[in-house]
Formats: C-alpha cells, sequence, structure tokens
C-alpha cells in the first residue's frame, strides 16, 4: 500500500498532469525577441506585451476568455471513422492523431460550445492549429455541422474562430469533401436567419479560407494574421514577382475589402457582444454587475444566480440599473 500511494501514484500523477506545469516559465516573443513571463503573458491572451504580437491560443483558453464568467458548455461532435485510407507517410496517421491527441490535450481540431456572452446566448466554434495544424479533416465537418445545428435549434448565432493550414491530407477526397457540407451547413443558418460570424485567425489557409472561413456574414480577423488560399511562397513561385509589403495579412486585406474589421484580441470580446446584441435585435451589453433579478426582465431572468460574480473584463463601467432591458 505504501509502495502504491508513494511511487505509483505520484508517478501517474505526473504523467498526466504534466500539461499543467510548462516546462519553461519563460517564453520568447517570436516576433520582437522579448522573454515573456508565461502568467503575464496568459493573462494578456497570448499577446506580446510589448509589440502586440498576437501568439497562438488554444479553443479552451480562448472560451474561457471570451463566454461570462469562462463557462460554457461543450458540444458533443459525432466521431467519424478513424484512418479510412490507411494513410501512411514517415508515419502512420493514427499514430499522428495519437501523439497530437497527447501534445494537446484535446480529441481534434475543433471545439464547439454554447454559452453566453455579455449575456447573449450563442454557440462557438473554434479550430485548433496546434493538433495537426488545424487541418479540416472529416472530424471538423462534423464538428460545424454540429455547431450549426445546435445555432439552429437553439436559434442562437454562431461564432466561428478559424486557424488551418487547409485540408487534412491524410484523409485525401473525404477531406476536401466538408468544403461543400460545411458550406451547406452555412447555409442553414443564413435560412434560419441567424448571423453568422467568422473571426479569422493567424493562420487561416487552403481549403479553410475557400469554404466557410469566408462565408460569414461578417468577418472579423486579428491583427497581422496570415489568411489566403495558396501561400505567399506559392504564389512568388508560380508568378516569379515579388510580392508587396503584407500581402494577405489581414490589415492588407481589410484595405481590399475582404474583411470587416481587424481587431486586437482584447478588444474582440467587447467587440463580439456588440455585434451579436446589435443583430439580434438586442439593447447594448450591460457592463459590470447586473441590478438585482427583475421577475418581468426577460434578459435578467436566466442569469439570477451570477449576479454576485465579477465581471470578466477589469475596465467593465458600471451602468444605472435601469440600462439591462436597454
Ligand atoms: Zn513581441
Amino acid at each position: 500500500m505504501n509502495w502504491i500511494s508513494n511511487f505509483v501514484r505520484p508517478k501517474i500523477n505526473s504523467l498526466f498532469s504534466r500539461r499543467e506545469v510548462p516546462e519553461n516559465l519563460w517564453s520568447k516573443c517570436p516576433e520582437c525577441g522579448t522573454m515573456l513571463f508565461h502568467r503575464e503573458l496568459k493573462d494578456n491572451l497570448n499577446v506580446c506585451t510589448s509589440c502586440d504580437h498576437h501568439m497562438a491560443i488554444t479553443p479552451r483558453e480562448r472560451f474561457t476568455a471570451l463566454f461570462d464568467n469562462g463557462t460554457f458548455a461543450e458540444i458533443k461532435v459525432p466521431a467519424p471513422i478513424t484512418d479510412p485510407l490507411h494513410f501512411r507517410d514517415q508515419k502512420k496517421y493514427p499514430d499522428r492523431m495519437k501523439a497530437a491527441q497527447r501534445e494537446t490535450g484535446e480529441p481534434e481540431a475543433m471545439l464547439v460550445a454554447r454559452g453566453e456572452i455579455g449575456r447573449t446566448p450563442i454557440v462557438a466554434a473554434a479550430q485548433d492549429f496546434s493538433f495537426m495544424g488545424g487541418s479540416m479533416g472529416m472530424f471538423v465537418g462534423n464538428a460545424i455541422i454540429a455547431a450549426a445545428e445546435a445555432a439552429v435549434k437553439a436559434k442562437v448565432p454562431l461564432i466561428l474562430f478559424s486557424a488551418a493550414g487547409g485540408a487534412r491530407m491524410q484523409e485525401g477526397i473525404l477531406s476536401l469533401m466538408q468544403m461543400p457540407r460545411t458550406t451547406v451547413a452555412v447555409e442553414m443558418l443564413k435560412e434560419a436567419g441567424l448571423p453568422y460570424i467568422v473571426v479569422l485567425t493567424h493562420p487561416t489557409t487552403g481549403g479553410v479560407t475557400a469554404s466557410y472561413a469566408m462565408l460569414g456574414d461578417i468577418h472579423i480577423a486579428e491583427p497581422n494574421a496570415l489568411i489566403c488560399f495558396a501561400g505567399p511562397r506559392v504564389i512568388e513561385q508560380t508568378i516569379r514577382e515579388k510580392l508587396p509589403e503584407g500581402f494577405q495579412r489581414a490589415e492588407y486585406l481589410l484595405d481590399h475589402g475582404m474583411l470587416d474589421r481587424v481587431t486586437h484580441r482584447k478588444a474582440l470580446r467587447d467587440e463580439l457582444i456588440t455585434i451579436v446584441r446589435m443583430l439580434t435585435g438586442r439593447g447594448p451589453a450591460v457592463k459590470g454587475d447586473l441590478p438585482p433579478p427583475d421577475p418581468a426582465g426577460e434578459e435578467v431572468k436566466a442569469d439570477t444566480g451570477k449576479k454576485t460574480a465579477a465581471a470578466p473584463s477589469p475596465d467593465a463601467e458600471k451602468q444605472p440599473a435601469g440600462a439591462a432591458k436597454g
């Protein structure tokens, strides 16, 4: 018994909790080279505190920062068949999957959840670039369909955060078939008259750009995100010409009419709340603490238990109690 509790259990615990303790407490900004303390970086949503470079953020961290009080309910995605082509390059496809699952702690490259932002119910889906380059395979297709179906069922907007290197080549034609499948899923939202908002993060490329990432009612990008179908290197080699500065980056695409907004990650939540509330015919969001529950007010009814919790944004201004019903 002693041996089990003193040796075996800590050993097992160390195997499973390895992800919680970062090996290195400091990370280097790839843009400006500043050494950033991991906690400070996390509090700043993985944005460099000295040059504002937006580093990757996992879907789970993003959702925790996005949803009210960091609470959301995951939506189950139907699992597709594994390795339909018995694909093998240097490694077998199932081995690559297992390695990615171990590294990220997630089952696949997309997380779908429902919850509230600024007291407004939404469904959100986020792609995980750290999981095999966020590649769009059958699971991602299923995830988008599950997200669209959940949004239609609950009559709420869908917000999608894209990040992908393109289609998952290990699934061959089956991954390309996700382009029309997800297009039909987006069409379901349009038929139901529900807003579909896409937040394009670095990088969004290939078949993802060619399908659901470019079909939103509103396209917002994070600063300096690469958004393209074929990458700049491929184009440069094909046309044998030097491409202009900032080509296919968020700001360039905004100037050329391909995006509606480029928004800093720290301002994104407030902006999404404003857009979602406008598009669903609600009044401006209440910032700060909620007023006492009002049995007649529809907005307040669902959230009676949460009124003591502090608002997630520290800069929130308190507003008069009457503003709740807008
Ligand atoms: Zn930096």
